[in-house]
């Protein structure tokens, strides 16, 4: 069950709701928004029905939940949700398009400003690269750290590109979001759930990758971790399943989107370069993501994918880049959505 404030809600008034819910031996979990507070409730649903919550100052709606996931169910919140990544407010939701891009990893200033430039030229508003990188082999370049992120920062002074950047560790956390625009949870820690709490508190939006072998209930359980911390700045990513075909890197699993976004007010957006794995199968997945209904898309891109040192095979170079800009530009279009540009060129 959830709690709705009014938008002009005070802080007694929520404590009255929290008080009354924690009398009757439930717990409440606040969650304070840009315009508005949400109060989760956890315990015996018919008790909190009898406490007459609607009856409080400063209650706007009592919605019953049937979902395992609460506070980003769309019987929470029926209409769609826009994160605004960045203090230049890149949107990633319903009415735009938003493509995110950069090399998987940051490697020097020159690899990551050149892979920057490649991105904007195709129409990426949101810079990606990771710092800290999860290798699968502990002898695989494992990011360069607090440098890297340094170098992340100066191609966004550069650029004007807000930053997406990975983070593995908890201990960690602090460090990336003073540097980061919003925060990456990967495929391997969608289930970290220490990790997952600690980016609920980061206070930057954050980009939550399905688990590889998560269902879609998981991964959106995943998210309410982040959520049940207050931080309803999260972006789902869909980045490709662990299935016994062996042909992709992994399997895009397409159908995720509409199903997600039945349920999940979250925007969502593909990974088709982690999900195929191949760079001539980025361009034609990210179509699909498009008229699938996808939020954005992530793509890996690389000024010289054969020196790359993580996930080259993958990386878009300068001249693919055609074939993505105009997908990007023309086909959002037909589905009512627009670019997604920084909220002060629009
Ligand atoms: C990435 O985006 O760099 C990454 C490691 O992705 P994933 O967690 O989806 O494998
Ligand atoms: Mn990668």
């Amino acid at each position: 069950m959830v709690v709705v404030m009014t938008p002009g809600a005070t802080d007694v008034e929520i404590d009255a709701v929290i008080t009354r819910v924690t009398d009757a031996g439930g717990e409440a979990f606040i969650s304070r928004g840009d315009t508005r507070t949400i109060i989760g409730l956890v315990g015996d649903i018919d008790r909190f029905h009898g406490l007459n919550l609607r009856a409080l100052a400063g209650v706007a709606e009592v919605v019953r939940i049937s979902t395992p996931f609460k506070l980003v169910s769309r019987q929470h919140h029926a209409t769609m949700s826009t994160v605004y990544v960045g203090a230049s407010r890149v949107p990633i939701g319903p009415d735009t398009f938003t493509l995110i891009a950069g090399p998987c990893a940051v490697e020097t200033a020159e690899q990551t400003l050149a892979a920057a430039e490649m991105a904007k030229g195709a129409g990426a508003t949101l810079l990606r690269g990771g710092a800290f990188k999860p290798r699968s082999s502990p002898y695989a370049f494992q990011g360069l750290g607090e440098d890297g992120l340094r170098i992340l920062s100066d191609v966004r002074a550069e650029t004007g590109l807000p930053v997406v950047t990975e983070v593995v560790d908890v201990a960690d956390v602090e460090l990336v979001a003073s540097y980061a625009d919003m925060l990456q949870v990967g495929t391997r820690n969608a289930q970290n759930f220490s990790l997952l709490q600690a980016v609920g508190e980061c206070g930057k939006p954050v980009m939550l990758k399905r688990g590889m072998s998560s269902t879609i209930e998981e991964w959106l359980m995943a998210a309410e971790y982040i959520a049940q911390r207050g931080n309803l700045e999260i972006v789902l990513c869909e980045r490709g399943i662990r299935t016994f075909e062996k042909a992709t890197r992994n399997t895009l699993d397409i159908s995720a989107v509409p199903v997600a976004h039945d349920l999940s007010h979250l925007p969502i957006v593909v990974d088709p370069s982690h999900s195929g794995g191949r760079r001539d199968l980025v361009v034609p997945l990210s179509r699909a993501a498009i008229a699938i209904g996808a939020d954005g898309i992530i793509v890996d891109v690389h000024p010289h994918p054969e020196t790359a040192l993580c996930d080259g095979p993958q990386a878009l170079v300068d001249g693919d880049l055609r074939d993505l800009a105009h997908a990007v530009r023309v086909l959002p279009p037909l589905f009512d959505r627009a670019p997604a540009l920084p909220e002060s060129q629009v």
